[in-house]
């Protein structure tokens, strides 16, 4: 049974992330840049640096005492990390630098083994530059083409073109479960069934989509799964590609050197076993460390909880920017996760922003790397608001105080 959500006490939880109570600029911080990156909790940060004082050696390497603990100590991440997101076993789970390393392992392990001359690749005009470029890139190394799915004026995907684009039997679609500017909720449940039917594996980039649902790999069927550590209260230089078994075996490596490696000759090498095989030289251990202190973090706060706030959040925001006469929201997808982009008329996003600063509210202004979508809205540029589950309605009140202030100054001016 749900707990109901006054058992999360918000007070008690803030208390674990004393930058939320500090100020800046001498106002009282509101920090609602969430898809950017994430507070991270004392626990992790006491993890990291327990690692760094008592434990620090190299992994994989040693059998000394302390060589032997980090290994351990990483491999039970891996362990966990594993159990987070459902996979069938840890050897599923490498372990990388962010989403943006794991989808360029992931492409140049395409490009290297798998795609070839006149290949096509499928991904969206919805994506973050990290889900767009390494594919581009991909294609340009092996001769494959690069198909897109366009959206429609809601914020969709549009999956009459998902289905047209599949019937050319492409090697991979590579898609964002949650939009990092429109926070549209891609019907993957639907979606990754189409692309199996035509034979096609499925490339889920979940930066976004971490803390807004259940994330169960087997359940959703995806071929591999992308996140970073620092979206999810982790470290940052830290980040999982879960791959199937099937697939992660049939890739090559992507990066080389110490540490993946089965036997090495002066001419040649063999390569170790999966997940190892990707990951050449020393990982970032205190990160990986302070991302399984991230994960049980969230999961001893309760992660339907952690939903259902994050859901409650981003109504609230929902509400007020659309109850307000002048600005524009951009899109109006059927569900909507994490975040929400608007324009003020008459004024830049980074003057908006850049007010908003003042006020003590941090929010995002720009093309949050994903050029294409805003093109597709003839937009350069939008503010976007990502709150967390730490976030409270106070602070979004601070947010739509600070548009009434904007609105007065731009009165002033016309
Ligand atoms: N994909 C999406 C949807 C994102 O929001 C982000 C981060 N903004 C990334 C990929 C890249 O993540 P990272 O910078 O952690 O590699």
């Amino acid at each position: 049974m749900r707990k109901d959500l006054s058992v999360f006490d918000i007070e008690t939880v803030r208390r674990d992330f004393p930058i939320l109570s500090r100020s800046v600029h001498g106002r009282k911080l509101a920090y609602l840049d969430n898809g950017a990156t994430t507070f991270v909790p004392e626990r992790v940060l006491a993890a990291v640096e327990e690692q760094y004082r008592s434990f620090q050696a190299n992994v994989h390497r040693g059998v000394h005492y302390l060589s032997e603990q980090s290994t351990e100590r990483v491999e039970r991440v891996r362990f966990e990390t594993a159990g987070f997101i459902n996979a069938n076993s840890p050897e599923e789970i490498v372990f990388t630098s962010g989403t943006t390393g794991s989808i360029n392992l992931a492409a140049r392990a395409f490009s290297d083994g798998i795609l070839q001359q006149g290949d096509r690749v499928i991904t969206t005009q919805m994506e973050h530059h990290s889900n767009l470029v390494p594919w581009q890139e991909a294609c340009r190394r092996s001769g494959a083409e690069l198909d897109i799915v366009h959206m429609t004026d809601e914020g969709e995907l549009d999956l009459n073109e998902l289905s047209r684009l599949l019937e050319k039997r492409p090697k991979l679609f590579a898609v964002a479960w949650v939009s990092n500017v429109l926070g549209t909720v891609n019907p993957l449940e639907r979606i990754i069934p189409i692309a199996h039917a035509a034979g096609c594996p499925v490339l889920v980039d979940a930066a976004q989509a971490m803390r807004h649902g259940c994330v169960d790999v087997q359940a959703l069927d995806c071929d591999f799964l992308c996140f970073s550590g620092h979206k999810i209260m982790g470290p940052t230089g830290v980040g999982v590609l879960y791959g199937r078994r099937e697939w992660l075996e049939r890739l090559t490596p992507a990066s080389f050197g110490g540490g993946m490696i089965d036997e090495v000759d002066t001419k040649k090498s063999t390569f170790a076993e999966i997940p190892f095989k990707f990951e050449a030289g020393t990982p970032n251990i205190a990160g990986i460390i302070g991302l399984g202190a991230a994960l049980r973090y969230l999961k001893d706060l309760g992660l339907p909880e952690i939903y259902a706030r994050e859901a409650e959040l981003l109504t609230y925001v929902g509400r007020m920017l659309g109850e307000r006469g002048d600005l524009d929201v951009l899109g109006s997808p059927a569900e909507r996760a994490g975040a929400i982009s608007f324009n003020v008329r008459g004024l830049s996003c980074y003057d908006a922003a850049k007010l908003l600063d003042q006020l003590g509210v941090a929010v995002r202004s720009g093309h949050h790397c994903a050029q294409p979508l805003l093109k597709r809205f003839s937009l350069t540029g939008a503010v976007r608001v990502t709150p967390a589950f730490y976030n409270t309605r106070e602070e979004i009140d601070a947010l739509c105080s600070g548009l009434d202030r904007i609105a007065a100054l731009l009165d002033n001016k016309r």
